[in-house]
């Protein structure tokens, strides 16, 4: 196998060819043909994230076919599409498993962090927690569903039911998210960089119904919003967007400090909540209804060799949509 891999941390990532590996009790291993690359691999390869280990290859939203099953996985087939998703694995016995919460589970396992991930021509996981995606869709537009459709379907299942929703951060979680709360009947008010109106047109092509800068107040309160941006400033900004009572949910890994705000903008019940990772029913809830969708996603492809310069364009925010890598 081949794999861009992480030997150094703040490092260019090393093209590098290594031995097969075969999967053992429980594992699969899965040909991968494509691999989103997703802001937390940015924090993975800065060593930004608690307990940095290399070398590692990153990427986890990993879309590819089985192609060796150990023993003891039963439901799975050699052939058989799958999505592998940040979740790798969870203990099954730790107090946050038991409540059915095992995306904060006390001894996970994270692909592409923990275990190498996708951004290789073959990777190996725990069968448990990969998704079958069966046949509809095309490879390249699933991948990015995997995280980024992942955590703002979590992040908008948290965000609650209010019709007025606010995205800080018009990357390729919101960009999927707008749709999707379009499809739930809800309106979308799109926050971007200042002065960004390409991705302001974006956003509006997408059915943002109004789409402006963060430092601006949407036309009407909000009911929720979710902030993708990894900038701590824009969660005082978001509180002053919404409602009495209304939620901002912060769905990043991490964030830049939080600035010090007044008790007011937090006052009369609002909320501010974070997301942490996925649990395995977020991605059989989302991936299930997903074509029933029709998202439309928006990819900028790289070979698997330009990695880096798929990061490097995602952290100069050079693309809408999504940058996908394929082997
Ligand atoms: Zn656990
Ligand atoms: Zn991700």
């Amino acid at each position: 196998m081949r794999a861009m891999v992480l030997t150094a941390l703040k490092a260019p990532l090393q093209w590098t060819e290594l031995p097969d590996r075969q999967p053992g009790a429980g594992q699969i291993r899965v040909a991968v043909s494509a691999c989103g690359v997703c802001r937390t691999d940015l924090h993975v390869v800065d060593g930004e994230l608690p307990h940095p280990q290399v070398p590692i290859i990153p990427g986890h939203e990993i879309v590819g076919r089985i192609d060796a099953i150990g023993p003891g996985v039963e439901g799975l087939g050699l052939g058989e599409r799958v999505g592998i998703p940040w979740l790798g694995h969870t203990c099954g016995d730790c107090a946050y498993c038991r409540m059915h919460r095992e995306n904060l589970c006390d001894h996970p396992v994270f692909t592409g962090y923990t275990r190498d991930g996708g951004f290789s021509t073959a990777t190996i996981t725990d069968a448990r927690f990969a998704f079958p995606l069966g046949e509809a869709g095309d490879d390249i537009s699933l991948a990015p569903l995997l995280c980024a459709g992942l955590i703002g379907w979590r992040s908008l299942v948290i965000a609650g039911d209010g019709k007025k929703l606010g995205l800080y951060g018009f990357g390729a979680a919101a960009h999927i998210l707008a749709q999707v709360a379009k499809w739930q009947g809800r309106s979308v008010f799109a926050f971007t960089r200042p002065g960004d109106l390409a991705t302001q047109a974006f956003a509006r092509t997408l059915g943002a119904i109004w789409a402006g800068g963060s430092d601006e107040m949407p036309p009407e309160p909000l009911d929720a919003a979710i902030i993708f941006a990894t900038v701590g400033d824009l969660v005082p900004l978001a509180l002053k967007a919404v409602r009495k009572a209304g939620r901002v949910v912060c769905a990043g890994l991490h964030m830049s400090d939080i600035p010090r705000f007044p008790y007011a903008l937090i006052w009369e019940e609002r909320e501010v909540l974070s997301v942490a990772n996925l649990t395995r029913q977020d991605g059989i809830d989302f991936l299930r209804l997903a074509p029933e969708m029709k998202l439309v996603i928006r990819t900028t492809l790289y070979p698997l060799q330009k990695a880096n310069e798929a990061l490097a364009d995602l952290r100069g925010g050079r693309f809408e949509g999504a940058a996908v890598l394929v082997p």
